[in-house]
């Protein structure tokens, strides 16, 4: 970018690092320099794109823009276990707009304090909004919780309730800002809670997890595909806020839940017997089906009765 690049990314981006003890070298330098994770961790590597009118409306508040493209990369280190570490920063930028720039900093600022995650460097470039988060975590070895472990008879599970930043997208396009259930419903949109409480103690328990980016069904396929089995998914148990009833009847609710993306929850499958221990410490999650032979996804009601879904989540192509 031109001549106001070093300024720009000295004004906005370098204050970021939190002082955290385990960044020997922060923005400013040809690479970063970090600690070494404790012994016996792993590392966990991701990396997510979010470009304007693609992943969030093009006219959204920097703010939620910046919340956001670090929420959804939070979440690929929860999905596994991990805990954050530190991440960078690659930015693309229709213009140098200084007011548009102080909101996003202060938006990812706000983010990485929250989540005590460092930013320890990236790269600034102009052309349409895009921005790439390439996050890094660390977990005790041989402690992820990958996608392949599901085993026949697992009960499958969903941390809080889905399909409220489906409904959000929905009041944005309809331009309903001033629905009253709006403002629970755009936060969950742009500022995703990451729930590494959860994460953390199902390390161990946990066969298998994913993060619900693309919708519940879609997501859970992938589960299914890597751990070779099929599941049956009671549609009546999956869990849904007073706020996207309200907003859209308990079938469009319910269709924005299984089919909607975004949501950055838990999916996770482990032995039911776990559960009630995991809810003693305070942790939400609902059981909404189990595992079994085979390699369906068959969605049903509370009576038995087979369902079928609207829609089975977001394609990227
Ligand atoms: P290089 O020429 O080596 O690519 P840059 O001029 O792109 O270096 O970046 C200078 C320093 O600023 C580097 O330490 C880089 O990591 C950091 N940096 C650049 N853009 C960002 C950004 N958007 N957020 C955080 N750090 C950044
Ligand atoms: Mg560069």
């Amino acid at each position: 970018m031109a001549l106001s690049e070093f300024g720009l990314i000295q004004d906005y981006f370098a204050d970021l690092d939190l002082g955290c003890a385990h960044v020997i070298q922060g923005v400013g330098d040809d690479c970063a320099l970090l600690a070494a994770p404790r012994p016996g961790c792993e590392l966990a590597i991701s990396t997510d794109t979010l470009i304007g009118g693609v992943h969030f409306p093009g006219q959204a508040p920097a703010n939620c823009i910046a919340e956001r493209a670090l929420a959804v990369n939070l979440s690929d280190l929860n999905a596994m276990g991990a805990e954050p570490y530190a991440f960078t920063l690659s930015i693309t930028l229709p213009a140098v707009d200084t007011d548009w720039l102080a909101d996003f900093a202060r938006g990812l600022g706000k983010q990485a304090l929250a989540y005590n995650i460092p930013l320890v460097g990236g790269d600034t470039t102009r052309g349409p909004l895009s921005i790439t988060i390439h996050i890094i975590g660390q977990l005790p070895q041989g402690q992820a919780l990958l996608r392949s472990g599901a085993s026949v008879g697992d009960s499958i599970y969903v941390s809080g309730t889905l399909g409220d930043a489906a409904a959000a997208l929905q009041l944005i396009k309809a331009g309903e800002l001033h629905n009253s259930d709006a403002a629970y419903l755009l936060h969950r949109f742009y500022a995703p809670e990451i729930d590494f409480v959860l994460s953390t103690a199902l390390r161990g328990i946990a066969t298998s997890a994913i993060d619900v980016s693309d919708g519940l069904l879609a997501d859970l396929r992938h589960i299914l595909n890597s751990s070779r089995v099929g599941a049956v998914i009671n549609v009546d148990d999956v869990p849904l806020s007073p706020e996207i009833l309200r907003v859209g009847g308990e079938q469009q609710a319910l269709a924005w839940a299984l089919g909607g993306g975004d949501d950055y929850r838990l999916c996770f499958t482990m032995a039911a017997k776990y559960a009630s221990a995991l809810r003693r410490q305070g942790l939400q999650l609902t059981c909404i089906g189990e595992i079994v032979a085979g390699d369906g996804l068959r969605c049903q009601t509370a009576d038995g009765a087979q369902y079928q879904p609207e829609r089975s989540g977001y394609l990227h192509f």
